[in-house]
């Protein structure tokens, strides 16, 4: 069952007898009173804003005015009590109210809403804006690809009405004014010149429709704000500061435009122990002295994991081979880079006495000259005294 309506005369404050003048002023009050713009985000006023609308769609018409005179609001609304769905009478024309006047007065003759005096047509499919996100993955999850979800708030297209703006069961009508367009060609007058140029149609704020049934979802806007989990697909060799975008992911386009994109800049994490240059990762292996001068059997980390290197007896520090097809794969391809790997020997930074000692008994046997050193000195002097 329909809620109980209020009566018409009563929404517009008018007598039963008023005349057109009249309910049109009273209508224009309230109108512009509880117009959406005015009121933005306000339910209660926009409400307000439909039964004004709803009351003067019929009271301003001769016909309906008659019949809802003779049998209330069954008589012009089939959606009200016995008359049901598909009753003799359409919805409500409210083709001769003059929204333009109305806002005319608000906003002055210049700009409306952002739309200047350009030419364009303004009610053309629009495509939706794009959004930006970012995503920060580690060095292993750009070499191999990964899936990552982000939350994204963006307008989609309402629900209820499917972008069209209208309570469903309810169609705009094309803005006469304008027919459709959007713009309207205006003269002026300067210094004896006459002007013409174009200005958004202010009957229609530039949209070429006049929704005299705004969706209750949507407040008219067609669109509404979401927070949404996007899956972001990121491929295989993506490197730090690409970015992937993805169609139609963004905001929702306008008068039935496709909607933005979704671009997703992507950050790599550094890695502990790798470095990348395009496809090529490239490592540093610690060594120490005897493994270099005697050869050993290394295990290096890969991307891949570890794998098993013989290195050769007597490898020189900063020495750099390398593991074929070890590296990052290409982008959208199907190689893969190698990883170089440069041999450091390790120094050794504090020894204790006997490792002291065998390093100079090692430096001997290799013929090298041991200076006399203070430290050293007194380390033999000691050792002597022991014996
Ligand atoms: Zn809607
Ligand atoms: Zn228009």
């Amino acid at each position: 069952m329909p809620e109980q309506k209020r009566d018409y005369y009563e929404v517009l404050g008018v007598s039963k007898g008023a005349s057109d003048d009249e309910i049109k002023k009273a209508y224009r009050k309230l109108a512009k009173k509880y117009h959406p713009d005015m009121n933005p985000g306000d339910k209660e006023a926009e409400a307000k804003f439909k039964e004004v609308n709803e009351a003067y769609s019929v009271l301003s018409d001769e016909q309906k005015r008659a019949r809802y005179d003779q049998f209330g609001h069954a008589g012009v609304d089939p959606n009200y009590g016995a008359g049901g769905p598909g009753g003799p009478f359409g919805g409500f024309d409210m083709g001769d109210i003059d929204l333009g006047d109305i806002f005319g007065s608000f906003f002055g003759g210049g700009g409306f809403g952002g739309f200047g005096g350009g030419g364009a047509r303004r009610n053309g499919p629009q495509k939706g804006e794009s959004l930006r996100a970012n995503l920060t993955i580690t060095f292993e999850e750009a070499a191999f690809g990964c899936e990552k979800e982000i939350n994204l708030n963006r307008t989609e297209e309402c629900d209820a009405c499917h972008g069209s703006g209208c309570q469903p069961g309810t169609t705009a009508e094309t803005c006469p004014d304008c027919r459709g367009t959007g713009v309207v060609r205006v003269q002026q007058r300067t210094g004896g010149f006459a002007f013409s140029s174009t200005a958004a149609c202010t009957r229609c704020r530039g949209t070429g429709k006049i929704i005299h049934s705004p969706c209750k979802s949507c407040g008219g806007s067609g669109s509404v704000k979401k927070s949404k989990r996007i899956t972001v697909t990121i491929p295989a060799g993506i490197d730090d500061g690409q970015a992937v975008s993805l169609r139609g992911q963004g905001n929702a386009g306008k008068n039935g435009g496709p909607a933005g994109d979704l671009i997703v800049g992507v950050r790599v994490k550094p890695h502990p122990q790798f470095r990348r240059d395009g496809t090529t990762v490239l490592y540093e292996q610690p060594v120490s002295f005897f493994q270099a001068a005697m050869g050993a059997e290394l295990e290096i980390p890969t991307i891949d994991g570890k794998v098993k290197y013989t290195l050769p007896a007597g490898t020189q520090t900063g020495t750099t081979f390398r593991l074929r097809g070890k590296g990052i794969p290409e982008l959208r391809g199907r190689g893969r880079g190698d990883q170089y790997v440069t041999i450091r020997v390790q120094v050794p930074t504090s020894l204790n006495s006997e490792q002291k000692e065998a390093l100079r008994v090692f430096a001997q046997a290799m013929g090298e000259e041991v200076p006399e050193e203070s430290g050293l000195k007194g380390f033999f002097d000691k050792r002597k005294k022991k014996k």
